[in-house]
This record gives structure tokens, C-alpha cells and sequence, in this order.
């Protein structure tokens, strides 16, 4: 891609940049602005309550509800829901620091995937800010379960996603996606994977004023054994592509970038939350870690904002680099 982006420094957009759409459970319109966010600041949601600013730290701390997307809360009962696929553009493209100001309660569902976020932030760029990246390295396998899926973390040099589904419909099966993770192969794999829904349960979910802005415009409904959507599927393996773009954005609650590789079978939102609390309470599971400065003449500055496959060795050569101070 021609831009070799050095990830040792934190990073935030150039500037703001202004999106709407529809939430998918509120089928409210809504309109998001992404900003710029100071150093070791962290993505963090602006919300109004009771005509008041609220600020939610995007860490699983403040997950309040995981049952059909992810939803976070503050104390004084402010939350923003459906926050999980903006999280996964934010990590996939390495970004440290923004600040998310929402109108409506809900990030918009977009076309169900995470490249209309991708797009957005693309079209601002990203900037360095003057502090080092920190990252959360794993130190000893973390495995969690529920009803048969299984989550694990476990040590690594890099970032690194092995997730496997299991669905009775012929139209997914068993599909895999097993890769090391950089902003390249996040926008190019796994950006536009659509979430995904069956028809049999919709109608439970609109009795329950849930699911409200779906439609065919941002998810891929499954009726049986056939796709309803006219343009049929991104990829044939694209419900396990989702999955693991899900898994970024569910990781990205950990507040810092992951050096690990993680592990799932038939895993979701609540697994992924689990897997990241669990190994968050284990002090004995992970250590911070920073990049070490990185000689001036190797770094070359991208000045069209578009982020390369170049960080992902930056990130591997990184990890090396804090291997050896462990
Ligand atoms: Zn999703």
C-alpha cells in the first residue's frame, strides 16, 4: 500500500468527522461526530442525560447489556448501545483516542458492517500524538466457556484471531477465519462483513420493540436455508468474517491494544466480553507494555490518511521488543 506506518506513538484523527444513519434497535435517526482525543484519553462516548454531558469510557467495566448488541452505561444511567462495530473500526485501524459524541442514545447501524466507519475516519486521516502506545500483553492462557463456545487468550507476539462458528443452516456451516490482525488485513478481510439474522427470530425481536432500523440495507437475513438478500454475500465465508470483526471491537473493551491471540468457537458479544474481564481480574495474566522508540529514519509519515498494511510489523516487531523485557 506504500505507507509504512510506525505504530510505536498513540494515534487520533486529524479532525472531526460527522456521520448519520438509523440505530438498529431504535430505528431513530441518529447522527455521530468522531473527534479528535488528547493522549491516553481512550475512546469514549458523549452522551446527553437529563440535558446533561455524559462521558462513557469505551472498557468493559461499563458493558451493561450484551444481549443483542453491546450496550455501555455510566453511573448516573446514561448508556450508548450498539457501540461494537465502530470499536472494531477504531482497533482494526489502530486508533488510540477519540472522543464519540452521539445524539440519539445509539451508533447507527450503517450497512452493518464496519467499513462505513472506515470510510469516515479514511476520509479525515490519522495523526500521531507525542506518547507511546501501550499494549496489554498476555502472559498465560485465559480460557473461558459457556453452553459449549469456548473463548481463549493466549500469549503472543502480535494480534493474532483464530474464530470458528458452527451453524446448523447449510447456508454458513462451519467457517474459520484464522489470521494475524493489522489495519490492511482488518480493512481488506473483514471491514465490510455484514452482521447477520434469522428470519425466525425477528419477529420475536420487533414484538420486544427490538431490532427496529433492521432491514436488508444493514444485515444479512437468513430464512431457512437461502440468503433474503437481493445481492447475495460479500464472501461466502462472510458470517465468520463478521464474527471475527465482531471479536475486534468486543476485545477493544480492554481499553488498549492486545498483544495475544485469541481463540473461539461458536463465540459472540457476551464470550469475548468474559474472556476480556476474566483476564483483566488476573493480574498475573498480562502486563502493560510500550513500543520502543523507533529510530527517526525508519518511520515514514502517511499524509493522505490512509492506514497501510506497514503497522502490523511495526506492532509484530514491537511485541518482539517487549518479549524480551519480560
Ligand atoms: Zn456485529
Amino acid at each position: 500500500m506504500g505507507n509504512s506506518y510506525v505504530g510505536a506513538k498513540q494515534t487520533t484523527l486529524s479532525q472531526s468527522v460527522v456521520m448519520t444513519g438509523v440505530g438498529v434497535h431504535s430505528g431513530a435517526p441518529v447522527s455521530i461526530t468522531l473527534h479528535p482525543a488528547d493522549a491516553d484519553s481512550g475512546i469514549n462516548f458523549l452522551v446527553s442525560k437529563d440535558g446533561k454531558d455524559v462521558e462513557i469510557q469505551a472498557h468493559c467495566d461499563f458493558i451493561k447489556n450484551l444481549t443483542l448488541c453491546t450496550i455501555l452505561g455510566s453511573e448516573c444511567g446514561a448508556v450508548v448501545a450498539t457501540v461494537e462495530h465502530l470499536m472494531s473500526a477504531l482497533r482494526g485501524l489502530s486508533i488510540d483516542n477519540v472522543l464519540v459524541e452521539i445524539d440519539n442514545g445509539e451508533v447507527p447501524i450503517m450497512d452493518g458492517s464496519a467499513m462505513p466507519f472506515v470510510r469516515a475516519i479514511e476520509e479525515v486521516g490519522l495523526k500521531d500524538l507525542d506518547a507511546p502506545r501501550s499494549f496489554i500483553k498476555v502472559l498465560k492462557p485465559i480460557r473461558v466457556e459457556e453452553n459449549g463456545c469456548w473463548g481463549e487468550l493466549l500469549p503472543y507476539n502480535g494480534f493474532r484471531l483464530d474464530v470458528e462458528i458452527d451453524f446448523e443452516t447449510p447456508v454458513i456451516g462451519r467457517q474459520r477465519f484464522n489470521s494475524d490482525l493489522n489495519p490492511g488485513v482488518f480493512r481488506e478481510e473483514l471491514a465490510r462483513a455484514r452482521t447477520f439474522g434469522f428470519m425466525e427470530q425477528v419477529e420475536g425481536l420487533w414484538a420486544a420493540g427490538r431490532a427496529l432500523g433492521a432491514s436488508l440495507e444493514n444485515t444479512v437475513a437468513i430464512d431457512k436455508d437461502k440468503v433474503l438478500n437481493r445481492e447475495g454475500l460479500r464472501w461466502d465465508d462472510e458470517f465468520v468474517r463478521h464474527k471475527a470483526l465482531d471479536a475486534v471491537g468486543d476485545l477493544a473493551l480492554a481499553g488498549s491494544p492486545l498483544l495475544c491471540s485469541y481463540k473461539s468457537y461458536r463465540g459472540g458479544h457476551a464470550l469475548n466480553a468474559k474472556a476480556i474481564s476474566t483476564l483483566l481480574a488476573d493480574k498475573d495474566a498480562w502486563t502493560k507494555v510500550s513500543v520502543p522508540a523507533v529510530p527517526a529514519h525508519v518511520i515514514e509519515h502517511h499524509s493522505d490518511g490512509h492506514v497501510g498494511d506497514g503497522q502490523g510489523a511495526a506492532v509484530l516487531s514491537a511485541a518482539n521488543f517487549a518479549a524480551d523485557r519480560n
